[in-house]
């Protein structure tokens, strides 16, 4: 069986495996479908408030779970040499994987020209209502790119925990749990104290899975039931290019690097994180994610050790289906602007997508904000900027689900090489995934 059916094999034994979730993204689509908001607003209410409530749910305990696994994670690899070398390994398949997303996506766009027949289209649908939404967003992340880096400095620990800013609180807990390692027998107590709170948190994500199949119902149902159809009219070539660039990432791309880089079977990887692949694309949030992920990840052979140190840190630093979805959206607005890009100024726009993407927090709609970085060097008019900007925030919120689908697979193909490498992976444990036999 070549490569490509046997993912597709071990996701359909995933999806059985959980049927219960499937049944719910199938029924969510189908009511969102059928019943859209416009016409049953009342139902519409009740679904949304299923679905947020899931969501609130859920991430509730992604602050304990992400300060827990980091501090476990860092400390129990505790000597330097060991967590350098994890650091560097993480840095480098990431690079290798968002490099590999943004040369698709950009090879694409540029073959494909989704934007050169958008601009009447563009200005004709500028979705009037989320003008002062675009412009607010703008002007939040119209800071430079080195304010953006000085804002993730965490002056305070506690007020970032406060307000759930997950990349300062992770480059807090990473100096954190680093002194913490040097400190000696002295951090046992402290150890010990997050070793409960993960302990405590995986428990409480084992009974939030029981909600995952109305909550990735209600999600569902409200995303689609709020999209009209007509939205796509003009833009099909866009769609195109995003989904078959996120495609090639999860049917090539990942399962090259994985090939390369370990002897992980990539369907027994998919088939294991299936779950969790489905809540993300439900929640469109890979923090939100991150509890089943690592939960899915450790219950077939992934270290402890790997997985809370991988896992937390690319869900929130390493974005690549952001970064594959922003060189689309930035390329096809500069087509349909008419605004011609030599090849410095298109590995400008990928590069800068690379970074936009890693600075944006793993939650819904986060990535679009975000390509206002990209946006802002490239000599739009603010009109164009904003009307453009407003036009894929119209139609976002579908490619929001599958790209974080993608962003969470990849966190947990980085976990299973790096683990594969450092002989943290029972492979026992994998295969005891169903297998294509079966
Ligand atoms: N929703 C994405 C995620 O959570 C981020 C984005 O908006 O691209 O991974």
């Amino acid at each position: 069986m070549d490569i490509r059916s046997q993912i597709l094999v071990a996701i359909m034994l995933g999806l059985k495996r959980n049927w219960h979730i499937l049944f719910g993204l199938i029924a969510g689509i189908c009511v969102g479908i059928f019943m859209p908001a416009q016409n049953y607003p009342v139902i519409h209410k009740i679904i949304d408030f299923i679905g947020q409530a899931f969501i609130g749910i859920i991430q509730m305990v992604v602050i304990p779970l992400v300060i827990s696994t980091i501090v476990i994670g860092i400390s129990s690899i505790g000597d330097n040499k060991m967590l350098a070398r994890f650091g560097k390994k993480m840095i480098f398949y990431y690079a290798i994987i968002t490099i590999g997303a943004v040369s698709i996506a950009t090879t694409l766009a540029l073959i494909v020209k989704p934007g050169t027949s958008a601009q009447p289209f563009i200005d004709a649908n500028v979705a009037q209502s989320l003008q002062a939404t675009v412009q607010a967003a703008l002007a939040d992340h119209n800071a430079q790119l080195s304010t953006v880096f000085l804002n993730l400095i965490p002056k305070n620990p506690f007020a970032a925990l406060a307000n759930g800013e997950l990349i300062p609180i992770m480059i807090f807990l990473i100096i954190f749990a680093i002194a913490l390692a040097k400190v000696g027998e002295m951090n046992r107590p402290v150890i010990s104290f997050f070793e409960s709170i993960f302990a405590a948190t995986m428990k409480v994500t084992d009974w939030i899975v029981f909600l995952a199949a109305p909550g990735v119902f209600a999600l569902t149902a409200s995303a689609v039931g709020n999209f009209g159809l007509s939205m796509f009219d003009g833009v099909w070539k866009y769609t195109a290019v995003v989904l078959a660039t996120l495609f090639l990432m999860f049917f090539v791309l990942y399962p090259v690097v994985l090939k390369i880089f370990s002897k992980v079977p990539v369907g027994k990887l998919y088939n294991a994180i299936t779950e969790a692949l489905m809540v993300a694309f439900g929640t469109a949030s890979s923090s939100a994610t991150l509890p089943l992920t690592i939960a899915r990840c450790e219950k077939y052979g992934i270290s402890n050790k790997v997985s809370s140190f991988v896992l937390p840190l690319g869900a929130t630093l390493s974005m690549d289906g952001t970064a594959a979805l922003q060189t689309v959206a930035v390329l096809f607005l500069t087509q349909a602007y008419g605004i011609a890009l030599d090849p410095l100024a298109i590995i400008q726009v990928a590069f800068l997508a690379i970074i936009a993407s890693s600075t944006c927090a793993g939650i819904p709609g986060a990535g679009l904000i975000t390509i206002a970085l990209v946006l802002n060097g490239l000599g739009l008019t603010p009109e164009q900027l904003v009307s453009g900007f407003a036009f894929l925030f119209a139609l976002d919120r579908l490619f929001d689900m599958f790209r974080t689908v993608n962003n969470v697979a990849s966190d947990a193909v980085v976990a299973a090489i790096i683990a594969d490498n450092e002989n943290e992976l029972d492979y026992d444990l994998l295969n005891s995934v169903d297998t294509v036999e079966e």
